[in-house]
Parts: C-alpha cells; sequence; structure tokens
C-alpha cells in the first residue's frame, strides 16, 4: 500500500509574506503512538498506508510526501492582552490542504516538527504530554459535538525534549479547516499591509464563508460571519463546562473551530471564576470570563478589517461597531436555548431563564458538579443527591416539573432532550492528567486508549463506565494546568 495523499494546496499560492516555506526537521526513531482511522478515511486518506514506515515518515516530519508544500504560517498576536507583531508557526509546519470526502478543504499540519524562522527562542518541539492531551481533548469535542480541529496521529521522536524535565518527544498531526487566526489578519494590519489584509479576508471568505463573496460588502458580511461563529462556539464551551485557557488573538480560529489545546480544562464544580491555567494569573481566561474575551478578540479583527469596512473611516468604525453589537445577543441566545436544552425543555416560556439560572445558582452555592448534576436531572432522585441543601433542590424541582408538565410530550418528551445535551463523560482534568503520566512515565498507553475509547462516546450513559463519569476524589483534584510549551 503506498501512500497517496490527495493534496489541494491554496495557502501555499498565497504571497511569499504570508508564509515560510520549509521542510519539517526529521527525528530519530519515530514510532506510532495512535492513528486517528476515521478520520483519515474521512479526508480520503488510506490509514493503512499512513500505518506504513512512509506513512510513519510522513507523521514524524521525516519525510514529505509527493504534493506537499510544506510551509510555516506567519501570524502575530495579542497574548493576555499585550500585542506581539510576530509570532508565527514557531514549532509546526502546514503540509497541505486535501478536500475531504464531505467536500470540505482542511489542513494537514505537524506540531512539534522542529524550529522555523518563527521559533525565537524555543526548540520547536512538543513534549508527549501535551500531545496526548491535544488528542484526546481534540477528539472529546468533536464527539461532544463541538466546533473543533482534530488529531490524525501522534506519534513518539525516539528523542527528548528539554522543559522543567527529560521528557519524550512526539509530533501531533493537526487537522483543521484552516489555520488562519485572528492574529494572522493582525500581522497584515500592524504592518500597514492592507491588500495583504485584502487577499487574507478573500482566501478565509472563499475557504469559510463563501455566502460573504455575494454581498453588498463581502468584509462586512465576513466580519458578522466570523462573530456569529465565534459566539456560537464560546456558548458551546459554557454549556459542556469548558474553559480554553489562552484565548490570546493567535488562538482565535476565523473558522470558528476550537484551537489550540494548551492549559485547557474541563470545570468540576460550576463557578464561573474557575482558571486552571498556571499562566492566567489575573483570571483573565477564566470559564465566565469567556464571553467577553471572544468579544474583545473579534473587535481586534475588526479593527484590521476597517480599511475595508466603509468609504472612509467613519463609515468603516460605524460598520464595524455594528458589527460588534451582534455578538452578545446571539451568544445569548444559543447560551440560553442551550441551557434550556439541558433542563429539558423542548419550547421557550417567559421565566425559562430565571428557571436555568437558579438551576445554575444551586450548583454554585453547594459547589456541585455542573456535568453530574446536568446528566443527572434525567434521574432526579439520584440528582438530589448531590446537593448539600436537599431542601433548596426540591422547591427547584418542584418548579422545573410543573414547566415541563406545560410541554408537549410532558416530562418524557425531555429525557431524550437532556441525554443529547448533557454528556455522561468528558475529558476531566484528573483521568486526562492519569493517562498522560501512565503514558510518559511508565510509557503505558492503555489508560489513553481507554479514556479516549469512553470520550468518543460522550452522551451514551454507560454503568460499566461509571468510574470515567464521576468527579475527581480529594486526593486526585487537579489544580492547575500548563501548557507545556
Ligand atoms: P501557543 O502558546 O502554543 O499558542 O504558542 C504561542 C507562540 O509560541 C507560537 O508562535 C508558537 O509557534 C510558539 N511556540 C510555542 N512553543 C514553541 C516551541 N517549543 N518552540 C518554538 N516556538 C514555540
Ligand atoms: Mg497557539
Amino acid at each position: 500500500m503506498t501512500l497517496s495523499i490527495p493534496f489541494d494546496n491554496s495557502y501555499a499560492r498565497l504571497p511569499d509574506r504570508f508564509h515560510a516555506r520549509l521542510d519539517p526537521k526529521p527525528v530519530a526513531a519515530p514510532r506510532l503512538v495512535r492513528l486517528n482511522t476515521a478520520l483519515a478515511e474521512q479526508l480520503g486518506i488510506d490509514p493503512e498506508a499512513l500505518a506504513n514506515p512512509e506513512g510513519l515518515a510522513m507523521l514524524a516530519g521525516n519525510a514529505a510526501p509527493p504534493g506537499a508544500e510544506p510551509l510555516a504560517q506567519a501570524y502575530a498576536g495579542h497574548q493576555f492582552g499585550h500585542f506581539v507583531p510576530q509570532l508565527g508557526d514557531g514549532r509546526a509546519c502546514l503540509l497541505g490542504e486535501v478536500i475531504g470526502r464531505d467536500g470540505i478543504r482542511r489542513d494537514i499540519q505537524l506540531k512539534g516538527s522542529g524550529t522555523t524562522p518563527f521559533s525565537r527562542a524555543g526548540d520547536g518541539r512538543a513534549a508527549l504530554g501535551p500531545v496526548l492531551r491535544e488528542y484526546l481533548v481534540s477528539e472529546a469535542m468533536a464527539a461532544l459535538g463541538v466546533p473543533t480541529t482534530r488529531t490524525l496521529a501522534a506519534v513518539t521522536t525516539g528523542e527528548p525534549v528539554w522543559r522543567e524535565t527529560r521528557l519524550p518527544g512526539a509530533v501531533l498531526t493537526r487537522i483543521a479547516s484552516s489555520h488562519i487566526r485572528v492574529g494572522t489578519f493582525q500581522y497584515f494590519a500592524a504592518r500597514g499591509d492592507t491588500e495583504a489584509v485584502r487577499l487574507l479576508a478573500d482566501h478565509a471568505i472563499a475557504r469559510h464563508y463563501p455566502d460573504a463573496a455575494g454581498a453588498d460588502n463581502p468584509y462586512s458580511a465576513f466580519l458578522d460571519a466570523v462573530i456569529a461563529a465565534q459566539a456560537e462556539l464560546v456558548a458551546r464551551w459554557l454549556l459542556i463546562g469548558f474553559i480554553h485557557g489562552v484565548m490570546n488573538t493567535d488562538n482565535c480560529a476565523i473558522s470558528g473551530e476550537t484551537i489550540d489545546y494548551g492549559p485547557c480544562a474541563f470545570m468540576d464544580e460550576y463557578d464561573p471564576a474557575t482558571v486552571f491555567s498556571s499562566i492566567d494569573h489575573g483570571g483573565r481566561y477564566a470559564y465566565g470570563n469567556q464571553p467577553r474575551i471572544a468579544q474583545w478578540n473579534l473587535a481586534r479583527l475588526a479593527e484590521t478589517l476597517l480599511p475595508l469596512l466603509g468609504a472612509d473611516e467613519d463609515s468603516s468604525m460605524a460598520a464595524a461597531r455594528e458589527a460588534l453589537s451582534a455578538f452578545a445577543p446571539r451568544f445569548e441566545t444559543a447560551y440560553r436555548t442551550g441551557l434550556r436544552r439541558k433542563i429539558g425543555l423542548t419550547t421557550e416560556r417567559e421565566g425559562d431563564d430565571a428557571l436555568t439560572e437558579d438551576f445554575l445558582a444551586l450548583l454554585a452555592a453547594d459547589r456541585v458538579d455542573f456535568t453530574l448534576a446536568f446528566r443527572g436531572l434525567s434521574d432526579p432522585a439520584s440528582a438530589r443527591t448531590l446537593f448539600a441543601d436537599g431542601a433548596a433542590f426540591d422547591a427547584w424541582a418542584g418548579r422545573w416539573r410543573s414547566r415541563l408538565a406545560a410541554q408537549p410530550g410532558g416530562a418524557d418528551a425531555a429525557y431524550g432532550v437532556m441525554q443529547a445535551a448533557n454528556p455522561a463523560f468528558i475529558p476531566r482534568n484528573h483521568l486526562v492528567e492519569a493517562a498522560l503520566s501512565a503514558a510518559t512515565e511508565q510509557s503505558d498507553f492503555a489508560p489513553f486508549e481507554a479514556l479516549l475509547d469512553v470520550l468518543s462516546r460522550p452522551y451514551q450513559g454507560d454503568p460499566a463506565m461509571a468510574a470515567y463519569a464521576r468527579g475527581p476524589r480529594e486526593e486526585e483534584r487537579v489544580l492547575q494546568t500548563f501548557c507545556g510549551t
């Protein structure tokens, strides 16, 4: 079986200032840890060929396959609110694009594939732990139904990387509908290169928002579409308790996919102020701050598009302001609709928002596990045991039951809706940490495999898998997560 990848590269056709061409840097002794065969098939790539030596050579960065045009992308970004005019792929390499069986164009990118002209002081490499973390969480997000980049493969390199200690090195193959970020627009805008901003916007419109091309002002329609996609995305995050952890503008994808799984984490007990990232001292990227930050990032995107939005400064500013004003209502609608589904409501009535908000207030007051509480509502007697204040839960549940009775199909109709909206299994921090430490410290990949398997069916409850559903015991609690770069 020879490896044949139907590359169809479009980013490489953009002018030279968009990227730096370079080959990935070979590694000593590549070994395949995990291949995502279903994703390979979706991309139209033969998984058997990917698993053979030629495929492994590609996934490790040892040999670029025919048709690849490897490059590192240029981008800038606001990191924790501070603008850095040049970041770029410092340890990633875009091999090229393929059009999948579903007709969607996607990037194939290696992460951890060696230094590039954008590496600055970094080594261009990735450690096994963060690679497996991205594999687990990105694939869990996909199974949860959240737009996300995917993971095609993880390989170990046979070479160490040095962080605080010596760690096994690895390369991840990331699949994304593109790697264009808010920071990519910022890179050109910061250089006053309006022509490049226009070319990039045209490219992004063609790839992600083709309908915008026919609008009176395509750039304005493009901005509207990105704002809508991000508002929907952040609502999805909140509804499953996801905390991205590094919502810098370079980690904000124009496509509306979740990208860059660094210190991300899932919240156990409900508390909007929850932060796990070791570098997020101010709580800028706390769970409940994410909508506000997404809007801030989108304002940075709007700024880069100003020269394209109107005939003069005033009309451009007015257009940007109007576009940005759509974020909050769009987010609120998506979030509130999602919350209603989480408590099984199939219709919308006055008082529903108070009902969902009061439930969240109960969770916050008793520090109840967010995922267990919502999933538990399908079996209210068991949900009640999660609350220290049983009477308060009963009072709320009484109101909830009468509300359910007032909808077509009554409480029965609610059950299926709740099962589809409330995952039983999420990549809980303590499970992820346990899987990563077994792999990196004992070369035992069984916990990683088992967890990946459970996370591929997050909405199917399974009593045999109860150990994966429960929250952390006191001694298992993860207090901090690290980007590991
Ligand atoms: P991230 O924190 O992964 O969003 O990365 C922020 C910036 O740092 C990007 O420009 C990365 O390419 C770069 N970077 C992260 N880790 C490394 C590394 N090990 N070597 C070189 N550059 C890196
Ligand atoms: Mg990044």
